[in-house]
């Protein structure tokens, strides 16, 4: 299935609460679920119905998705790899996920949302290891250094976004270097390295069931 190019703020609503899809404005009182705290389409008139077992596993998976702005099939092959994989299948899936380069660049703060960093990357303005990498998906690993490159450190949305990840800090797995716009990955991030509000292992009880 193709990815999802509606109004983000429709799939905070459809969850309930807020994913943070739309960078600075969602930080603000223009929030979408703020001014309208019920799932669209039901113009506040509907009541929730009791949520199912399945539903509750099947919402956290579709909330992580939408979080990290993947397709159904790319998150299937994270998640077969994660259970392939030795150790516990749900925190690896979030590392895994989290060393995409779209994630790594938003977390640095060259970017303020995931979508934008996508974009950033499809359109070549970050080099990883001094080479220029135009593939969101590409896995970054230990060590490596992920920078704007040169002639894209002018741009107002990179400075913007840097300007306000100065204040929101960036995790303990990465560091950066404001001025060179550069930032290195210290280590693979672990569970209790990824801030991020969803219940990994509801998302391997959801797929070990279906
Ligand atoms: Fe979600 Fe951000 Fe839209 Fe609020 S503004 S509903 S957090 S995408």
């Amino acid at each position: 299935m193709a990815r999802y190019t509606g109004p983000a703020c429709k799939l905070c609503r459809r969850e309930g609460e807020q994913l943070f899809l739309k960078g600075e404005r969602c930080m603000t009182s223009k929030c979408a679920i703020e001014r309208k705290p019920y799932p669209p389409g039901l113009q506040g008139k509907r009541i929730r119905r009791r949520i199912t077992e399945y539903g509750l596993r099947l919402r956290e998976k579709q909330k992580a998705k939408r979080i990290y702005g993947m397709t159904e099939r790319q998150f299937k092959i994270y998640f077969r790899e994660a259970a392939r994989t030795k150790g516990v299948t749900g925190s690896l899936l979030l590392s895994i996920i989290e060393t995409r380069l779209d994630n790594v660049v938003f977390r640095l703060g060259f970017a303020s949302s995931r979508n934008q960093a996508r974009q950033l990357v499809n359109l070549g303005h970050i080099n990883v290891d001094g080479r220029r990498v135009d593939v969101s998906s590409y896995r970054v690993t230990p060590s490596s250094v992920v920078e704007v490159r040169e002639r894209s450190r002018k741009m107002p949305s990179v400075n913007k976004s840097l300007g306000l990840s100065e204040k929101k800090g960036i995790p303990g797995w990465l560091s950066l270097d404001r001025e060179k716009y550069k930032g290195i990955m210290n280590k693979t991030p672990e569970r209790e390295d990824v801030q991020i509000p969803v219940s990994e292992n509801l998302i391997v009880e959801f797929y070990s069931r279906v």
